[in-house]
């Protein structure tokens, strides 16, 4: 099969043929008829990532169509539409069996843990528990983009934020993630802030539904939220994973607020100073995001179907294949509004 395979972190990926995957007996292969380009991607490509193994296939926000089949699979038949988490479960840790996939003990991530999506054909451990069934109706490249920043933001804003029907949620970076987060906090009913330095990006904001959105170069940014919430948000996210930005959206927060942290924080941004007094004397909550169960996908995908979510409006380019490694290792140098997405192969 075609793929696009680096050989050393951080050197020009090539596209390549490499064996076709065969299915494990737990596992599916699938035929990718669409992948996204993550900024995960390119943390991995840098050797940010300590669970990759040389030489690497990336890829992880991909749909496509099941082609093989394990034996020990009964779930899932060939020719079935299917996306996946980029987080998948072992199905018998401690986590797993409490429902919690997306921080399974044994996790196994395509394109991190094993070769990825960015090939013709990938395979994917443990079907049954970790493939999600795609509505008739959605197209692939939709799909490919739920399966990392949608996903997680469903996640940050729905199930580890419990975001409520008037409750001010503050958002800050609008990229992709953010955008996301903007749309579904909206849709469960929140008054919503967008914080972004870029104005197409907060316009942008404001037409998938922020109430207010504040310019991070024009502004003091906590100051600005907790005058228009009157008080601070009850939950704020970061979306762009970066100390400024995290910063910001802890010191937002009223009282007994929660901070999300949604963006990753890796290589020079790790280790983040915390304001830990505001945390303590105003008894905030800090939370991670981390991906989203498969079993979780249903009510985002009802949303999708009834028209309340649609992340159809955050797919940005469609390329091919070939044009992966450039798109790849440029990955750092903006957030593009749309995710990109490889559509032929
Ligand atoms: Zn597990
Ligand atoms: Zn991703």
């Amino acid at each position: 099969m075609k793929a696009v395979l680096f050989e050393k972190f951080q050197e020009a990926p090539k596209l390549t043929t490499v064996n076709d995957p065969m299915p494990e007996p737990h596992g599916v292969v699938l035929k990718v008829e669409a992948t996204g380009v993550c900024r995960s991607d390119w943390h991995g490509w840098m050797g940010h990532d300590s669970d990759i193994d040389l030489p690497h296939i990336p890829g992880h926000e991909l749909a496509g169509v099941v082609q093989a089949v394990g034996k020990d699979v009964s779930n899932w038949k060939v020719g079935d539409r299917v996306t996946v988490p980029f987080i998948c479960g072992c199905g018998t840790c401690s986590e797993c069996h409490a429902g919690h996939q997306q921080v399974c003990l044994h996790q196994e991530q395509p394109g991190f843990t094993h070769w990825g999506s960015f090939a013709e054909y990938v395979g994917i451990h443990q079907a049954d528990l970790n493939v999600v069934a795609l509505p008739e109706d959605m197209d692939f490249a939709t799909a490919a983009s739920l399966g990392c920043r949608f996903a997680t933001s469903f996640r940050a804003v729905v199930d580890q934020g419990k975001v409520s029907a008037g409750q001010w949620v503050a958002v800050h970076g609008c990229g992709g993630v953010g955008l996301s987060a903007v749309m579904i906090a909206n849709a469960v009913g929140a008054n919503v802030i967008g914080v972004d330095l870029d104005p197409a990006k907060l316009k942008l904001a404001k037409e998938l539904g922020a109430v207010a959105v504040i310019n991070g170069a024009e502004a003091d940014v906590p100051d600005a939220i907790r005058e228009i919430t009157r008080g601070g948000a009850h939950v704020s996210l970061d979306a762009l994973g970066h100390s400024v930005t995290m910063t910001n959206s802890i010191l937002c927060l009223r009282p007994r607020g929660k901070h999300i942290q949604v963006g990753l924080m890796l290589g020079d941004q790790a280790a983040p100073a915390v304001p830990m007094p505001k945390i303590v004397g105003q008894e905030i909550e800090l939370l991670g995001s981390h991906g989203m169960q498969a079993h979780r996908y249903g009510a985002m995908l009802d949303m999708v179907a009834s028209g309340k979510l649609d992340p159809a409006r955050l797919v940005g380019n469609k390329i091919s294949l070939a044009d992966a490694p450039d798109a790849l290792m440029n990955m750092d140098k903006f957030q593009s509004v749309g995710a990109t997405v490889i559509t032929r192969f």
